[in-house]
């Protein structure tokens, strides 16, 4: 999923942590861990997962609106390397249940690719294959699938 980096530098990436950091009210955020990845994730960390639907999340606590990060993220980024969480690879972008469809959305809260042109932002979702892995695991994974939050801006719709 390195096909983030044609409208998304490492450098934008690494100065900005915002993805990799969660308050009460956005819990539901953090990142789905497969449960393929759980034992390589909890070794690495030497933290245990307590698990959320059929998969797994980070075990974090949380005090109102003071930012807790990811247990993963250290001074250089994230430490998980190909153990990173496909939520992650994928954010800004997401998928979400709208009705009986499955859509792809952008959150907002991604500066550098939300300021992106509408159209820039269709034609990468909707090449190299990028919309139908993201369908795909969303079918694979219906952990992933977050709810729709009203304003974001739809990307793209399953056929
Ligand atoms: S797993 Fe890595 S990229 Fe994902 S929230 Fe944690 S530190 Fe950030």
């Amino acid at each position: 999923m390195s096909k983030l980096n044609k409208i998304l530098s490492q450098s934008s990436c690494g100065k900005c942590r915002v993805c990799c950091g969660f308050v009460d009210s956005d819990k539901w955020e953090i990142p789905i861990i497969f449960r393929e990845l759980r034992e390589s994730v909890e070794e690495k960390l030497g933290v245990k997962l307590i698990t959320r639907g059929e998969e797994f999340v980070f075990d974090m606590k949380f005090n109102g609106n003071e930012i807790s990060y990811c247990p993963a993220l250290s001074e250089n980024g994230c430490t998980l390397g190909d153990l990173k969480p496909f939520d992650c690879a994928v954010w800004p972008f997401r998928v979400n249940k709208l009705g009986e469809k499955l859509v792809i959305t952008v959150s907002p809260v991604c500066d550098t690719v939300f300021s992106l042109p509408l159209k820039t932002l269709t034609e990468f979702v909707n090449s190299d294959g990028f919309a139908g892995e993201l369908f795909a695991e969303a079918r694979k994974h219906p952990d992933i699938v977050k709810p729709y939050i009203d304003g974001y801006p739809i990307i793209t719709v399953e056929k």
